[in-house]
């Protein structure tokens, strides 16, 4: 899967669910109820496992928890919670029937960002909450922005196509994992023919144009579960397939090639006959070599694009690295 997929969206305020752990059932129920009548959606539980159990599954943003409770404590629970990866962070109040200044810090350095000495007040106890949902927003606008420039730092501005950083970063996590797991991993570099002319003669726009529209057909002629495909350069994309072998790859370059030729692209200035040519390196069916680096696989697809560009470009070469090295010639 790719960054970007598994990007989930941050949009809006997080919603104001309480999970609130409470072994007594009274003092549970009534809780229940009145943060209920202040707005929050409440989950209730009766102590500190059955809460984590709750965390396992999904996310709270707000924890409210005795301190005193049976099998596992607020304090105990607060530890827990910070140790764990969640989606966001939890805001989590403590509520003890103690006030000494000892029990107090020691609830806060357990983990719990505010504390409550019992019996609760109930407007003092919206308030904190309230005071707690402000911070909690902060951080997600915080988490939002980091996303959002995650983003940016990996994508071509022009085609929205992963850009060389990404693939440089990302590449070698890939040829590792296929090392790994003993399966081939194919890369096809992909070079529109003769832009040159095409931004000559429909103007640099119109050839911006055909390059978006260049890297969204060659995102949808791909698995969108594990292929990708980054902008190698001007006009050239680089797409990844893991898992996929030699001949595989070749069908898939082919495919592409077809796709492009087949229907004009159309621009600003009229419509715009493409064509591309394509390398294609491949590691042997059982994944790389050991020696085998990220840049001798380009290298490798760089070379078969050049053979694809001198056989009169619109087609595909490609070669098996460290295997055969047997140099194959379509379209
Ligand atoms: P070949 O068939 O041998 O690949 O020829 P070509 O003309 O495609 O190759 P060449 O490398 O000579 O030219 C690539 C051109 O792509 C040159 C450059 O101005 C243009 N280019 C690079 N980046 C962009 C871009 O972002 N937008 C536009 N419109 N053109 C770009
Ligand atoms: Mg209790
Ligand atoms: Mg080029
Ligand atoms: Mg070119």
């Amino acid at each position: 899967m790719s960054d970007l997929d598994s990007v989930t969206s941050l949009t809006g305020e997080p919603a104001a669910t309480i999970l609130l752990a409470e072994d007594d059932p009274v003092t549970r129920m009534l809780m229940t109820r009145f943060l209920k009548k202040a707005g929050y959606e409440v989950d209730a539980v009766a102590n500190g496992s059955e809460a984590l159990d709750h965390m396992m599954k999904r996310y709270y943003p707000m924890l409210v928890t005795d301190w005193e409770m049976p099998e596992m404590d607020g304090v105990a629970l607060c530890k827990a919670v910070r140790n764990m990866q969640l989606d966001g962070y939890v805001y989590a109040l403590l509520l003890t029937a103690r006030d000494s200044k000892e029990h107090i810090i020691a609830g806060l350095e357990a983990g719990a960002d505010d504390y409550l000495i019992k019996p609760v007040h109930e407007a003092e106890l919206i308030a904190r909450l309230n005071a707690g949902r402000r911070i909690l927003n902060l951080e997600h606008s915080l988490r939002a922005a980091n996303q959002r420039n995650r983003i940016l730092s990996i994508t071509d501005a022009l085609t929205g196509a992963y850009n060389r950083r990404y693939l440089m970063e990302q590449l070698p996590r890939e040829l590792e994992r296929c090392r790994r797991y003993a399966y081939p991993l194919s890369v096809l570099m992909c070079d529109v023919d003769h832009f040159k002319k095409i931004n000559d003669v429909r103007g640099h726009a119109a050839g911006d144009e055909v390059l978006q529209q260049f890297a969204a057909r060659t995102q949808k002629s791909i698995r969108s579960t594990s292929d990708w495909v980054a902008r190698y350069g001007g006009e050239e994309f680089l797409v990844v397939l893991p898992e996929t072998p030699h001949d595989g790859a070749l069908h898939v370059a082919e495919k592409l090639r077809d796709l492009i030729a087949a229907t004009p692209f159309p621009t600003r200035n009229g419509d715009c006959a493409v064509t591309a040519s394509f390398g294609v390196a491949s590691t042997g069916p059982n994944g790389p070599d050991i020696s085998l680096k990220v840049d001798k696989l380009i290298r490798a697809a760089d070379e078969c694009l050049y053979q694809s560009k001198q056989n009169g470009r619109n087609r595909s070469s490609g070669q098996e690295v460290e295997l055969t090295m047997t140099l194959k010639a379509l379209g």
